[in-house]
């Protein structure tokens, strides 16, 4: 049975402003609630088994399958895992990222949360990151325009040794796809860093992001040719002579490109790693794909619902780099998650 849900509501399943979220999660034991109906919305399911049923609690956060006798966590298999930050701490950092228009830096995060170190406020910033992308999130429809764009990036705050290093800037290509509304204005974006510009770059990435049978718009570029026969309306804008500016002919690729790079510049100095980009990529879509939401509070329900369905990550895979693979197994396990 579906079961769709009519949609959060202030108050009940978020907080509506800050005086609220103190009196919700004073302790770890309202965090863990919290979470754990974020993660079971429909009651407790074994992470092992699968099987559901409301299990033993031999301590707050320790739970125990009836089944298959198991022990689990609330927080085991999702971005919390083994965390030695309260989870208090992580929920006011979901707060603060989710409630700052432009986001934060982690030296922001640190800051304001008073936390110890530089590397924990930027870790956990990646690792909300990772859950900012929702698995199984539709492919954008209708008219959507697909460009590519240099950003520059200043590889400056090295997390682990900052000895010895000159800043250097790298520019980076993304490939952006754009909804475009009629009569006007934007719906969702993607966004990717790609190696170059190339079909096989470009084309993967259209696949990915866009719906077949959607009227895809692009430049002259020989790299999207084959997206008719894929099943795409394919229009090309060939720039005919210098006096047709790029931004009028590809309005929305151009105002995201300059939002990113504002972005990028202000929040955080322009100082991000290229080999991390793609995290920072999905902050600015999950951003931008919620820009109309009503309430900032809406913003910190979505990205804890994502958050406890998202692997854990540790620093070290951060730094590494690692591929997430986001699970939607708790999603499919007869409890669909609605989001927005
Ligand atoms: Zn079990």
């Amino acid at each position: 049975m579906e079961v769709q849900s009519a949609g959060p509501i202030a108050g009940t399943d978020y907080p509506r402003n800050w005086t609220e979220f103190l009196d919700w999660f004073g302790s770890e034991e309202a965090c863990l609630s919290y979470l754990e109906r974020l993660r079971w919305p429909g009651g407790f399911v074994c992470p092992s088994c699968g099987s559901a049923g409301a299990p033993y609690r031999s301590s707050r956060s320790r739970l125990m399958c009836r089944d298959c006798g198991r022990q689990s966590t609330v927080t085991a298999g999702t971005i919390f895992d083994k965390t030695r930050t309260p989870l208090r701490v992580w929920l006011a950092a979901a707060w603060y990222l989710t409630n700052q228009k432009q986001g934060v830096s982690a030296l922001g995060l640190q800051r304001v949360l008073g936390l110890g170190s530089y590397e924990t406020a930027w870790t956990m910033l990646h690792r909300f990151r990772r859950a900012m992308v929702r698995p199984g999130r539709e492919r954008l429809k209708g008219r959507v325009e697909v460009d590519e764009t240099f950003l520059a990036l200043t590889d400056r705050q090295q997390p682990i040794s900052r000895v010895g290093r000159k800043n250097k800037t790298d520019r980076v290509l993304v490939v952006i796809a754009v909804e475009m509304l009629e009569p006007k204005g934007f719906g969702r974006i993607r966004l990717r860093r790609i190696a170059d510009d190339s079909a096989s770059c470009v084309i993967p990435f259209v696949r990915e992001a866009v719906e077949p049978g959607a009227d895809v718009r692009t430049d002259g570029s020989a790299a999207y040719r084959s997206l008719g026969a894929l099943g795409y309306e394919h229009r090309r804008t060939v720039m005919l002579g210098s006096d047709v500016p790029a931004h009028v002919s590809m309005a929305g690729v151009h105002r995201v490109a300059s939002l990113i790079k504002r972005w990028i510049l202000g929040t955080h100095h322009g100082s991000v790693q290229p080999e991390h980009l793609d995290a920072y990529l999905n902050e600015f879509v999950f951003r931008f794909n919620r820009r109309t939401s009503a309430s900032r509070g809406m913003l910190f329900y979505r990205l804890l619902q994502q958050a406890v369905v998202t692997e854990p990550v540790t620093y070290e895979d951060v730094v590494r780099n690692k591929p997430t693979s986001a699970k939607p197994k708790h999603i499919l396990d007869g409890h669909p998650v609605v989001l927005g």
